[in-house]
């Protein structure tokens, strides 16, 4: 049975990458970069003032001053200024010749006339420096760059509005079990709702994909092995949910083999979620994902996830924290890495909540990530430090 770390080794040897597209800022959020972006222009563009006040010379001795101009945000002052003098001036415009500090307009008094008098001289310039933030032919992103909102925004500064990224890969899902029935149907006394399904269309689109449904399958291993050619014929990863584990109707593992796919693994050392299978070709995957929900959720966020960036080009890092336990995690077979629903209180201590499982979806609900219990590690106490896997 591979570890965690062992999968992820896996992951290493995939040499697929997912073809490159152009889009546009409206379509770039969670796409990630296939070029350096290279700004052709200075940031700021020219000196600029960060408040609204009276651009000044800064030594000079006058308290009060004539004010000779006005210059706004998107105009420009043909003036100069001397000592003795100022020129009006908004945030965001350009500070004219002469002027090297700007005082803010809560620091003077208006004499009337055309004069007003320092109060306080500013304690720094609040000027900002052309180019103090990037100097035109920077590379302001790098290749490999996961596109966020304030990456939108650099790249709007830039003028890159077609930025070229990778493409999304599709993604199937298909919920397999005799016993599931989708939820807008009332369960008989031996049916379970499909929460699987939506679950993982969720933690797709929250990674900006939308997946593509492809139902219910009977546990038979006929009609699995169908709707599993059909989705691989159109899609990059296909994720399967229920029936992997070791149960007389799971046939995953091998129907994925008979399909032409390499199995790479079909468990992990981890608790919840140890039956979890992924097959690989050269540009196809496949998940085979518990059918317990909780399971399903966290092997989506501890492999699905991952493979997905690693063949977008980006490299994701799982997002862990190191903080204190609150309370005390036992237990007495420690030969797994156990995940255990957490909440983090308000000094960032983690506690367990109330959990019963591999099926408890509610509990997984009050969590806010996943405390890590090492494998050979039985108890936990109050005050060590865990490694926490945020759910975000
Ligand atoms: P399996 O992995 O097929 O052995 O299923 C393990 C447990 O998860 C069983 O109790 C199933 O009823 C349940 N389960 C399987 N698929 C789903 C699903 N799509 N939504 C909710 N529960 C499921
Ligand atoms: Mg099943």
């Amino acid at each position: 049975m591979l570890t965690l770390n062992e999968a992820y080794k896996v992951y290493n040897k995939i040499a697929f990458q997912l073809p490159v597209e152009e889009v546009s800022l409206t379509t770039a959020l969670n796409r990630v970069l296939s070029e350096d972006i290279i700004t052709d222009i200075n940031m700021p563009p020219f000196d600029k003032s960060a408040v609204d006040g009276y651009a000044f010379c800064a030594d000079d001795q006058n308290k009060t001053l004539q004010v000779i101009d006005a210059v706004y945000a998107g105009s420009s002052s043909v003036k100069k200024v001397n000592h003795g003098t100022c020129i009006k001036i908004t945030t965001g415009a350009p500070v004219p010749k002469g002027a090297d500090a700007v005082v803010m307009i809560e620091d003077i008094t208006d004499l009337g006339d055309g004069f007003i008098e320092i109060n306080r001289k500013p304690a720094k310039s609040n000027i900002c420096k052309m180019g103090e933030d990037i100097v035109s032919g920077e590379t302001i992103l790098e290749k490999g760059t996961l596109i966020l909102p304030q990456q939108i925004a650099v790249l709007a500064s830039a003028g890159n509005t077609k930025p070229k990224v990778f493409t999304l890969p599709r993604v199937a899902i298909i919920a397999t079990g005799n016993e599931i029935i989708e939820p807008d149907r009332e369960p008989n006394a031996s049916q379970i709702r499909n929460s699987n399904s939506y679950n993982l269309l969720g933690q797709l689109l929250k990674i900006g994909i939308t997946g593509n449904y492809m139902g219910i399958v009977a546990d038979d291993k006929d009609d699995i092995t169908g709707r599993l050619k059909n989705a691989l014929n159109a899609q990059d990863i296909v994720i399967i949910t229920g029936g992997v584990s070791v149960g007389e109707h799971d046939y995953i593992p091998y129907v994925l083999e008979e399909l032409g796919l390499e199995l790479q693994f079909d468990k992990l050392a981890i608790q919840p979620g140890k039956p979890v299978s992924f097959a690989s070709s050269e540009n196809k995957f496949c998940f085979g994902l518990s059918g317990n929900p909780v399971s399903s959720f966290l092997q989506f966020e501890l492999l699905v996830k991952p493979l997905i960036y690693k063949i977008m080009n980006y490299e994701y890092k799982l997002p862990f924290i190191v903080t204190e336990l609150s309370g005390t995690l036992k237990r007495k077979n420690a030969e797994r890495l156990k995940f255990v629903p957490v909440k983090l209180d308000k000094k960032g201590a983690a506690r367990e909540v109330a959990f019963n499982g591999s099926a408890d979806i509610v509990g997984l609900t009050k969590a806010d990530g996943f405390a890590m219990f090492p494998k050979d590690c039985e108890v936990l106490t109050t005050g060590e430090k865990v490694e926490v896997l945020l759910i975000l």
